[in-house]
């Protein structure tokens, strides 16, 4: 897990954020929740993710840094508490994150 001390996106290379997604994809596995906020708005939580469906970003719900997903459609907004899509809030998969089990 790396911590975020501090990062933004500008600091944070492509090389390292495809790095970062192989790792995601390979510990953990992601439960479909829905589409958009819920009932109690974003579910901004490091057990959450939210995928791009255009280039297929999982993004942290962790709510202590901004993100923006490869193509630029999905952000993250720490400051305005929120998530964004350009295709609109529908476009953005809800996700919840779970630990792989060692086989
Ligand atoms: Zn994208």
């Amino acid at each position: 897990m790396r911590d975020s001390g501090g990062c933004s996106l500008r600091e944070v290379n492509r090389t390292e954020k495809v790095d970062e997604q192989k790792l995601l994809h390979a510990n953990y596995d992601f439960e479909h929740i829905g589409n958009g906020p819920g009932p109690g708005g974003w579910r901004m939580s490091p057990n959450g993710c939210f995928r791009c469906r255009d280039c297929e970003y999982m993004m942290s719900g962790d709510s202590s840094a901004s993100d923006q997903c490869f193509c630029g459609h999905l952000f993250k907004d720490v400051e305005a508490g929120r998530i964004g899509c350009v295709d609109g809030d529908d476009a953005i998969g809800v996700y919840r994150v779970v630990p792989k089990v060692a086989p």
